[in-house]
């Protein structure tokens, strides 16, 4: 009989100490935006998209491992055809394992105002929706897709009504390119009532025109939000979190910073990804990839692939090397690695 999540320690541990729990898997490397600070610019012509089967297979690996929480991200998830039945599959892992793995998603939100509901009916709980400026000018000059801003906000709107909470918006800030809408998301986080998170550029971008300049270092993005409406640092939810997170002293909302550039939080990094072709990755700068598609195709039987899984996690990097002499950006960019 398969252990339970719950019965068992995590054996996904890696040779720093760490418990792996959180399992990021990207579903599809497309996407229906070009954001200005990720993408070249021109649609590529093919992808890597393994079957609904396939994925479930993979995640159903993980979670007798100890994984407690699924993250489906892209390339753009929503784009994926039967997401929904996809998602309703992961949470009847339920009636395998005992225990449903927490199942979160990661989108643009463009498709999101249709999807809300059904999502969360087939056993998503929460939403991180990107967004990236506050008007619509600024928004569709990001995404390089008209009317993309009105469609992202209606899906803000349904994924609160939908109960997918708590709605977290990701702003990713680059100096000199949309740090002019860091007020007017401080406002944003107020009126809408949702979580802002504001994250340093990392460099992962195709374009690979990432410099230390471009990050906003947490002290100075701190002291203008202040200056909109002050204040109060939370504490983290759970231990490992990596935003840092403030309330406003009157009115609800809330800001959370995420500094992986300039406040690495690498040593409470409890994650493992899975990219859109099936393979392993045990950290977003990582130089390797285990590919654990071509051995589940080769015929491994789900124990030989467990135990490859086990030893994978060990080999997790101690931490990332951004912006250190010799730092090598990774040979796939954010979209094909899933964020
Ligand atoms: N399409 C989905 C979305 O927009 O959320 C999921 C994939 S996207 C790659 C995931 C997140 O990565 C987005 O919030 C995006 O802004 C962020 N991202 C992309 N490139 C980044 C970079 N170079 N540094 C930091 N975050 C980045």
């Amino acid at each position: 009989m398969l252990p339970t999540p719950t019965s068992v320690p995590p054996q996904l541990r890696d040779s720093h100490g760490r418990a792996l729990r959180d399992l990021r898997i990207s579903i599809t490397d497309r996407c229906n935006y070009r954001c200005v600070y990720c993408r070249d610019g021109e649609e590529g012509t093919s992808y890597s998209e393994l079957s609904n089967e396939e994925y479930l297979r993979l995640i159903t690996l993980f979670i007798p491992l100890g994984i407690t929480k699924v993250r489906l991200t892209g390339g753009e998830p929503l784009l994926r055809h039967g997401l929904v039945d996809l998602v309703a599959e992961i949470a009847t892992l339920r009636t395998l394992f005992g225990e449903a793995p927490d199942i979160a998603i990661t989108t643009n939100g463009h498709l999101l105002e249709s999807l809300a509901a059904p999502l969360k009916n087939a056993g998503l709980r929460r939403a991180t929706i990107s967004m990236d400026a506050v008007d619509a000018p600024n928004f569709e000059a990001i995404t390089r897709v008209p009317r993309s801003f009105e469609r992202v906000l209606a899906g803000i709107r349904a994924a609160k009504a939908a109960g997918l909470e708590p709605v977290k918006i990701n702003c990713v800030l680059l100096r000199g390119f949309n740090d002019n809408q860091i007020e007017g998301f401080a406002r944003f986080a107020q009126q809408e009532n949702v979580i802002v998170r504001f994250i340093e550029f990392m460099p992962l971008e195709e374009g690979r025109f990432w410099s230390r300049d471009l990050v906003i270092p947490i002290d100075e993005l701190v002291g203008r939000l202040s200056r909109v409406a002050p204040l109060v640092e939370l504490p983290p939810n759970e231990a490992g979190e990596t935003a840092i997170r403030f309330g406003f002293k009157d009115g609800p909302g809330e800001i959370g910073i995420i500094a992986p550039v300039s406040r690495a939080f690498c040593g409470a990094c409890s994650r493992l990804r899975l990219t859109s072709d099936g393979k392993i990755r045990t950290c977003l700068f990582s130089q390797v990839e285990h590919d654990l598609y071509g051995r589940m195709r080769a015929g491994l039987n789900d124990e030989a692939l467990r135990s490859y899984i086990i030893r994978v996690a060990q080999q997790k990097e101690q931490r990332h090397h951004i912006g250190e002499p010799g730092f090598l950006k990774p040979s796939r960019s954010m979209v094909h690695i899933g964020g």
